[in-house]
């Protein structure tokens, strides 16, 4: 397995070593990475008797649950902390209200363990790797440097980031490395079947016919395929935090496009804008400069703006962004 930098590994290690309370954080509208990150990595650490108390700035969603561990999840963290680790996120803002914890703490010291290329490098202590499939991918690293059996309990919230980031092994930066991280965590006990259709094969009927009004929004032109989400397009019984339930992916499907874009309408002045790209193809840096974040293939950010702003401004960035990019598979 590739190896990270070991100064940064025993810089992190000796760090949590001195360290009693520690929280650990992740990006708001957590994903099955950042999840399994904070649940994988406070784990080891609750074996090397820290106090640990693992933190998101919004509620994690409900597919999560099959994970031990996520129940403590809180959005609002008590007490005083002497470590920050934040986890899966690219920048401070992600944090939201979390970030102002680590500011008004008298010695804050936050370490920054992430792969997202557009990472902006915001702690104190770095370890960003943007080679890493999944951050879970990272922490097999850390909780081996720690010193940390990783047993079934400890494999599940892992083998579940890595999973999800990958979307099941199909992303471009799966490779040998991720399934060798992926086969350790099922020799220790995991069933990645269970994990696999738990995490991506499964959504609540409210959230298909959701899918099918998005569907009906759907617009091919030229090489972009975009939809759109708004708050009147309810369905009764699910409730609009619920996301789009992955749909960005199939809407990405598209043979006929190189990127898919999903327009979110939070009906309060801000349009969340997700992007997908085929291999070959990244968005990364159209997210970045729009002020957001993420990978070659998947990325988003968050806009002010009407709907149709929203979408005149991004279009047109995201057009001349591709303009003189290629997919592998055309
Ligand atoms: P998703 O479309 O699944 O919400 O996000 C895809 C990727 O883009 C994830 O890695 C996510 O962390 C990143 N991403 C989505 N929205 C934002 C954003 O507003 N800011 C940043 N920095 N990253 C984002
Ligand atoms: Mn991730």
């Amino acid at each position: 397995m590739r190896q990270a930098r070991p100064d940064i590994l025993l810089d992190i290690v000796r760090l949590v070593g001195r360290a009693d309370r520690i929280l650990l954080m992740c990006h708001v509208d957590p994903d099955g990475d950042a999840i399994g990150a904070i649940l994988g990595l406070g784990l080891a650490l609750a074996r090397l008797n820290k106090h640990v108390v693992t933190a998101s700035p919004n509620r994690v969603p409900s597919r999560y649950s099959f994970l031990p561990g996520v129940e403590g999840i809180t959005t609002h963290p008590a007490g005083d902390f002497d470590l920050f680790i934040s986890l899966d996120c690219s920048d401070a803002q992600r944090l939201k209200h979390l970030h102002a914890l680590v500011t008004a703490a008298n010695r804050s010291l936050l370490i920054n363990i992430d792969h997202h290329v557009t990472n902006v490098n915001f702690g104190q202590i770095n370890w960003v790797d943007a080679q890493a499939a999944a951050t879970a991918e990272m922490i097999i690293q850390l909780v081996d440097a720690l010193g940390v059996t990783i047993d079934q309990e400890l494999a599940l919230p892992l083998l579940t980031g890595i999973v999800t980031d990958t979307r099941g092994f199909h992303t471009p930066n799966t490779g040998a490395p991720q399934l060798q991280a992926a086969s350790r965590l099922i020799d220790a006990g995991v069933s990645l079947a269970d994990v696999m259709e738990r995490t991506l094969n499964v959504r609540p009927y409210t959230m298909i016919r959701l899918w099918g009004k998005m569907l009906d929004t759907a617009i091919l032109e030229g090489r972009i395929v975009w939809a759109v989400l708004t708050p009147q397009m309810q369905v009764a019984g699910l409730s609009y935090e619920n996301g789009d339930g992955g749909f960005i992916n199939l809407l990405t499907s598209t043979r006929e496009a190189d990127v898919g874009v999903l327009f979110h309408d939070k009906g309060n002045g801000h349009v969340e804008v997700g992007f997908r790209s085929k291999p070959g193809i990244s968005i990364a840096e159209v997210a970045l400069r729009l002020g957001g974040g993420g990978h070659a293939q998947a990325a988003g950010c968050t806009l002010n703006g009407s709907l149709v702003e929203v979408q005149q401004t991004v279009l047109a960035v995201l057009r001349e962004a591709i303009s003189d990019q290629k997919p592998i598979y055309g």
